[in-house]
């Protein structure tokens, strides 16, 4: 596991994808250092890769300091 304090809360790779996908995924990487900068509040971007369904991989892209999130499906 690899656990991190998103919005001041600990969460683990499967808690992500849903804070990001609104929906529990049904499998989820570990989370990762996104190398760049949130583009609302400059705080540190994570990402996380995992299946919503079967047939999808979604990367996405969640600020550890504000709501801002966003999905490689965008
Ligand atoms: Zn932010």
């Amino acid at each position: 596991m690899s656990n991190r304090v998103v919005e001041g809360r600990m969460v683990t790779p499967e808690r992500l994808a849903e804070l990001v996908e609104g929906e529990k995924p049904l499998e989820a990487e570990s989370i990762e250092d996104a190398d760049r900068e949130c583009p609302e509040c400059g705080g540190n971007v994570i990402s996380v890769g995992y299946m919503p369904s079967v047939t999808e991989f979604v990367t996405a892209y969640k600020c550890q300091d504000c709501e801002w999130a966003e999905t490689d499906r965008d």
